[in-house]
């Protein structure tokens, strides 16, 4: 299949030699000068996605791809697939899902979980909205990048899944180091601590597989000084794609507002930016109620 592949950073650019190294004939763009293996450098968007069976968009934001669904649809034929990985904000991907519909194209909004780690592997989680259709033409890809797709309803349900998903990883980390803060501070053993959360009713996948605390459960961010994994900033970022598409829809959401007013406070001025979103533990470590 011929595959233009827009947005060639952290994350897509090993989504893209996924699928050259699977065989397809991939054709990439980047605003920024980048070199993947296996793909062919266009010298626009629009080039790119010239003639090609499937376009893939990998961005960092709802503006910049409303900016590049734009250069990008027009030149697209009738009847071709357009997949956009980008995590952005619902309104956005359903914006330009019309616009795809108008000209024919099958589009299909589809972000992913697994980080870097797992876009390097194929073993990316791919939430995907949008027609049967174009889920069927964007399955085979799912499986080249990822280990998992799940077809969550029309455009922008992918979006809703993940935005609702992080929502709650960011909540439950907040929670899993503030608890570890208070053990600390009542003399409570954090290996013990582990040991007992992990097997009872607080159990979590920040506490399970990602615990916060160096040293204790398995190999996370935490035994590595919180180098990341999954950036605070990045936590933020969905944090806030949640509570717009909470405002936008009226839905209460006060854990997630408090999740987001925290990762602010982290990032924008408690040198949190750069660091994994676990690094909320040694916030809380250093902090008593005032
Ligand atoms: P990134 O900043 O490394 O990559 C984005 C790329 O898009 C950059 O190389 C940039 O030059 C390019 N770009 C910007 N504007 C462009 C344009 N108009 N035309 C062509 N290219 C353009 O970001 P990333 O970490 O690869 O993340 C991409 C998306 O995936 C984001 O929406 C992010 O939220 C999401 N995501 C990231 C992770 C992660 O762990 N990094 C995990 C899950 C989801």
């Amino acid at each position: 299949m011929k595959i233009g592949f827009i947005g060639l950073g952290n994350m897509g650019n090993p989504m893209a030699a996924n699928l050259a190294k699977a065989g397809h004939d991939v054709v990439g763009f980047d605003m920024a000068d980048v070199s993947v293996p296996g793909v062919t450098m266009a010298s626009s968007g629009a080039e790119a996605a010239t003639g090609a069976d499937i376009v893939v968009t990998m961005l960092p934001n709802g503006q910049i791809l409303r900016a590049v669904a734009g250069e990008i649809i027009p030149t697209m034929s009738a009847g071709s697939t357009w997949i956009d990985c980008s995590t952005v904000d619902v309104d956005s991907a359903r914006a330009v899902a019309d616009q795809a519909k108008d000209a024919g194209v099958l589009a299909v909004d589809a972000p992913v979980s697994g980080g870097i780690g797992g876009a390097a592997a194929g073993t990316l989680t791919f939430m995907a909205g949008g027609s049967d259709a174009a889920f069927e033409k964007a399955a085979p890809l799912f499986e080249i990048m990822g280990q998992k797709a799940v077809h969550c309803g029309e455009a922008g349900a992918g979006q809703a899944a993940k935005i609702c998903n992080n929502m709650i990883l960011g909540v439950t980390m907040i929670t899993t180091c503030e608890a570890f803060a208070l053990a600390d501070k009542l003399g409570l053993d954090r290996q013990k601590m582990f040991d007992v959360v992990s097997t009872s009713s607080g159990y979590s996948w920040t506490m399970n597989a990602y615990c916060p605390a160096p040293g204790v459960g398995p190999a996370s961010p935490a035994d590595n000084d919180y180098q990341p994994g999954f950036a605070a900033e990045l936590m933020l970022k969905d944090l806030r794609l949640s509570q717009q598409a909470a405002e936008s829809s009226d839905a209460d959401t006060p854990m997630g507002q408090v999740a987001t007013e925290l990762y602010e406070q982290f990032v924008e001025s408690e040198n949190g930016l750069g660091k994994d979103f676990s690094a909320m533990l040694p916030r809380f470590e250093k902090r008593g109620r005032s």
